[in-house]
């Protein structure tokens, strides 16, 4: 039957928000890492979000991945397709978001795309095209010291002028609350004045799902994952999608593995945690400099424990540690012998009787989602919110929950176990 919807993401945790709020709408979603080339199964999905990395990649390639994205969920069938960036609205000084949207509205043969980052659980709000996070203009928030993509406008129509150089209008939040009719026709005169994109002002959840109601016939969406909100509900009343569905956990049965580079203070109260009720090892960094091959220890070390709990392998170490490590091996490398460490380890395991895996650290889950070859991944029920359990698909079967770093309490790794039977 194929997907009634598709997503072109342009970061890994930013496509994970987006799959979760699909999830969160009843939909069956599948993120898929990268342009799937050949057969990925999308099984039963209803959307398929693909997980770019190019929100820093040169403009060029951005582009380039983005229409072979398109391409791809076009051929699995969806007729409307989200572009989604970041809620802070994270682009470069040259900016990729204006050059991909221009790209898609040709490829589409679109004339007007709405721009609407909002995410008001997560307090990014827009009002008078000024997108807001928290309390402050975006070009005051933290944003504007960011390493990769600092932000120094708070204005989304100058945002989207400069980097698409087409004119973009306001959609304002007056109009927003007078509901789908007035939205729009605003949306028609901003087209039909020459405007090819058009900012959404959204303070409120109750404001997306009304822009998202207006926006039943715009084959291209462009925003944060918020604006996925309101678009689920226009698929049913079309008939396009069934009834809601609820997320199921991942099948795969096998032995458990945690597999943690996270550094954060949160990992390391959940390792602290582990230690008490299962076996652990720690993996070393000087060893590997030395030349010990950690990889095998760690392998060995995992399939002498008794497979009846979880066993879990780290490298996080606290602040102190870690700066005598990098200041002795290099940030970047000791970060890089670490991860290539943790992958191959997770990599072997689940070649093994490992099939239950839960990964802590966001550089270290594409690490390891790498070595694993996993092609996709089917969204499951959440552990806590905005991390969900998923079924890899690749190679092997495997339950797979990836979580960044400073994220859940100390119990968490053993409540998801809990979750899967
Ligand atoms: P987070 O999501 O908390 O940022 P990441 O996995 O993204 O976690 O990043 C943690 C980084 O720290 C990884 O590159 C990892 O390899 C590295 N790392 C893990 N343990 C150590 C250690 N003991 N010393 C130095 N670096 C480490």
């Amino acid at each position: 039957m194929g997907i009634v919807l598709g997503a072109i993401a342009d970061d890994f945790t930013g496509a994970t928000d987006l799959a979760n709020t699909l999830v969160g709408e009843g939909m069956s979603v599948l993120q898929a890492i990268g342009v799937p080339h050949d057969g990925l199964p999308i099984q039963n999905a209803d959307a398929v979000v693909v997980a770019l990395k190019s929100r820093t990649a040169p403009a060029d390639e951005a582009v380039a991945k983005s229409k072979a994205a398109l391409d791809w969920l076009k051929s699995q069938g969806a007729e409307q397709i989200i572009f989604k960036y970041c809620s802070t609205f994270d682009s470069t000084a040259k900016g990729n978001i204006g050059p991909v949207a221009d790209a898609l509205l040709e490829a589409m043969d679109q004339d007007l795309a709405v721009i609407c980052p909002a995410f008001p659980a997560n307090q990014r709000t827009i009002y008078k095209g000024t997108l807001f996070v928290g309390d402050v203009p975006l070009s005051e928030s933290s944003m504007k010291d960011h390493p990769l993509t600092p932000m120094c406008d708070s204005s989304l129509i100058r945002l989207m002028e400069a980097q698409s150089g087409n004119d973009c209008g306001l959609i304002p939040l007056e109009t927003v609350r007078n509901g789908k009719g007035p939205i729009q026709r605003q949306i028609d005169e901003l087209r039909n004045k020459g405007k090819r994109y058009g900012v959404v002002d959204a303070l409120t959840d109750d404001d997306l799902h009304s822009i998202g109601a207006a926006l039943a016939d715009h084959k291209l969406v462009t925003g944060g994952s918020g604006i996925a909100m309101g678009l689920p509900a226009n698929l049913r009343k079309s008939g396009k999608l069934g009834a809601s569905n609820a997320p199921v956990l991942p099948t795969a049965r096998g032995r458990r593995l945690v597999v943690a580079g996270s550094c954060s203070a949160a990992t390391r109260a959940q390792i602290a945690r582990a230690k008490v009720i299962w076996p652990t090892l720690k993996i070393d960094i000087d060893r590997m400099a030395d030349g010990a091959d950690e990889v095998s220890r760690g392998v060995e070390w995992a399939t002498a424990q008794s497979g009846d709990a979880p066993v879990l392998i780290y490298g996080s170490s606290d602040p102190d540690e870690v700066a005598q490590t990098q200041a002795k091996h290099g940030t970047e490398r000791a970060g890089q012998m670490m991860e290539d460490a943790l992958a191959g380890i997770a990599k072997r395991l689940a070649d093994m009787e490992f099939a239950q895996i839960f990964v802590a650290g966001g550089e270290t889950s594409g690490a390891v989602v790498k070595a694993l070859d996993v092609r996709a991944l089917k969204i499951g029920p959440e552990i806590a919110p905005g991390v969900p359990w998923t079924e890899a698909i690749g190679e092997n079967p495997l339950a797979l929950a990836l979580k960044s770093g400073n994220f859940g309490k100390d119990t968490f790794f053993e409540d998801a176990f809990g979750m899967l039977p």
